[in-house]
């Protein structure tokens, strides 16, 4: 260890270095200090040693410059520090002497920061202010983005049509964020070709009209993004002139392109472009890319309604020519029907002269073939009527009258007679004698083809020695009328289907007896426009049918 005093050599080389060894950390704490300041610390310390070096104290000139040059502390202080120390022979740095050193440090630069900032209060408050601007600026922006793709979605469910979408899409975004062209392009069928849908401004009509589009794969913007499926932002820099995209307009800046996908696929692109280089930031990706997906949702939408009309015109087309074709066939069977009634009636009519004897005596066996004319003449001219019937049913509407269930049905089981006699089959009526003339709205022809008709077909489906029974009542406002036989019944699921029309059970036992399938449905028919309904019901073949038409009563 040296003497503690130094010659004069030695205590000015010492202060020398140790002044250096200052100005070197006074210079590593820069960032609390300014340079005026700075240079006041040195100088002022420069002052304080040369004080120091009268008394020639090499300890005091140690203890001064190591504290000093611990003001800005970092390991390259403290080494530089020890070794100029070592090298005159002085004790070099304890770590106790650092510590507290360091916390005399510590309070120093306590003190310079609230100087600094005491000094600059207003410049940091409007920093502050700047920031909390600048963040409330990009909290609108997003809420506005947000607003707009709730815009978009209202659009969305308003407009089904693809080209008033896309077109109110680029102009609503278009004023929004102020922008000077958004376009939207959409791949053709085989993502071949990027067509321009939707374009804003003069320019956007000009390329919409001349059917502006891209090569899907080509290195454009939109091409990148369509194959890359993400955002691409891009910006033109100050010395760049041509614009370097296709799609992109004269003074363009700034482009955002961004993808349009619906279930996973990509289905086009939107480009927004702007004449200010900062029109966009990486944070409005984020609003920018909500609205384009809920745009590729309503675009979806949009061509799934579009299928479903084209369909659904397809189908009311088809169902037109069906019912032309439907009005030519009952024009048809009208016409048909109306030319076969006059014969008919000759026919009927000069078969019952011969039967009468007028045309000159019949012997037996002419009287059996001219009752089998009779007979199939007038199942024939039944045909025709429910033909006619049923025709005029669909084409007219009448005006109606109460009419009384009970004698139409009392007429028609006496009709009926005879030919249950003929057939060896017992008819027999119960007609709610107690309970009124059970009353109904109807026209009485119509009435009379109801009736008929079922107990017609009871006493043509029931073999000799069974039995046919009929029954009227009324109950809560309707009417009931009940045709049961013993005859050979219906098969259980044929029960609803033999009201179809032409419908007939297939079996060589029914077809023998004739008709064409038509009389249930009209019955059917007839019964519904009343607003009644008829069923069958029979416990299966050989078993018998029960069959149940119910009429509203009419009001009395
Ligand atoms: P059609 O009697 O002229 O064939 P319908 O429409 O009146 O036509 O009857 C349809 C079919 O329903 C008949 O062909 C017959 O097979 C069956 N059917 C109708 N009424 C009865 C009945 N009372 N008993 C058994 N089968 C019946």
């Amino acid at each position: 260890m040296a003497d503690h005093t130094l010659n004069d050599e030695q205590a000015i080389e010492l202060t020398a270095l140790l002044l250096k060894n200052l100005r070197e950390a006074l210079f590593d704490s820069r960032a609390y200090l300014r340079p005026a300041d700075l240079q006041r610390v040195a100088d002022a310390q420069a002052q304080i040693f040369l004080t120091y070096l009268d008394s020639r104290d090499a300890e005091a000139v140690r203890r001064h410059g190591a504290y000093l040059c611990t003001v800005g502390v970092g390991e390259q202080a403290v080494l530089r520090i020890n070794r100029t120390l070592q090298r005159f022979g002085l004790q070099r740095l304890t770590g106790e002497e650092l510590a507290g050193f360091l916390e005399q440090v510590d309070e120093y630069q306590r003190r310079v920061v609230e100087g600094y900032i005491a000094q600059n209060t207003t410049q940091i408050l409007e920093e502050q202010e700047r920031i909390r601007s600048a963040l409330q600026q990009n909290l609108q922006r997003y809420t506005l983005q947000l607003e707009t793709a709730a815009e978009l979605a209202r659009t969305a469910i308003s407009t089904l049509e693809l080209g008033s979408l896309l077109t109110s899409t680029v102009d609503l975004i278009g004023a929004r964020f102020g922008l000077d062209y958004v376009a939207i392009y959409l791949l053709d069928e085989d993502d071949r070709y990027a067509e321009l849908w939707a374009a804003t401004g003069a320019e956007g009509r000009i390329r919409l009209s001349a059917r502006h589009k891209l090569r899907a794969n080509s290195g454009n913007s939109v091409g990148k993004c369509l194959a890359s499926r993400q955002h691409i932002l891009q910006v033109l820099r100050s010395e760049e002139q041509c614009p370097p995209s296709p799609s992109w307009l004269e003074d363009t800046r700034a482009e955002m392109v961004l993808p349009l996908i619906t279930h996973g696929r990509v289905i086009g692109a939107l480009s927004a472009q702007s004449t200010r280089a900062g029109a966009f930031s990486s944070q409005d990706v984020i609003g920018f890319q909500i609205m384009c997906d809920q745009l590729a949702n309503a675009i979806e939408n949009s061509r799934l309604y579009a299928d479903a009309q084209r369909r659904a015109e397809d189908l009311a087309h088809a169902y037109d020519q069906l019912k032309e074709l439907e009005t030519l066939k009952d024009q048809f069977m009208q016409n048909i029907s109306h030319e076969l009634r006059t014969p008919l009636t000759m026919i009927r009519g000069y078969a019952e002269f011969m039967l009468g004897g007028q045309l000159g005596e019949v012997d037996d066996f002419q009287r059996d073939a001219l009752q089998v004319i009779l007979r199939n003449s007038e199942a024939l001219s039944d045909m025709v009527t429910d033909i006619l019937a049923m025709l005029e049913l669909s084409a007219t509407k009448v005006a109606l009258s109460a009419l009384s269930m009970q004698d139409a049905v009392q007429d028609s089981v006496t009709g009926f007679q005879i030919v249950a006699a003929t057939n060896g089959v017992a008819l027999s009526a119960d007609l709610a004698p107690g309970n009124g003339a059970c009353p109904v709205m109807a026209r009485p022809d119509h009435l009379r083809r109801i009736i008929d008709n079922l107990l017609g077909n009871a006493l043509k489906f029931t073999p000799a020695g069974g039995q046919v029974h009929v029954r009227l009542w009324e109950r809560e406002q309707r009417v009931y009328l009940e045709v049961s036989d013993t005859g050979i019944g219906i098969p259980v699921h044929f029960q609803e289907r033999i009201f179809e029309r032409f419908f007939q059970v297939d079996s060589s036992q029914r077809r023998s007896r004739g008709g064409a399938g038509l009389g249930l449905a009209l019955v059917r028919e007839l019964v519904q426009s009343y607003g009644g309904s008829v069923s069958a019901a029979s416990p299966g073949v050989g078993q018998g049918s029960t069959f149940t038409a119910i009429l509203p009563r009419a009001p009395l």
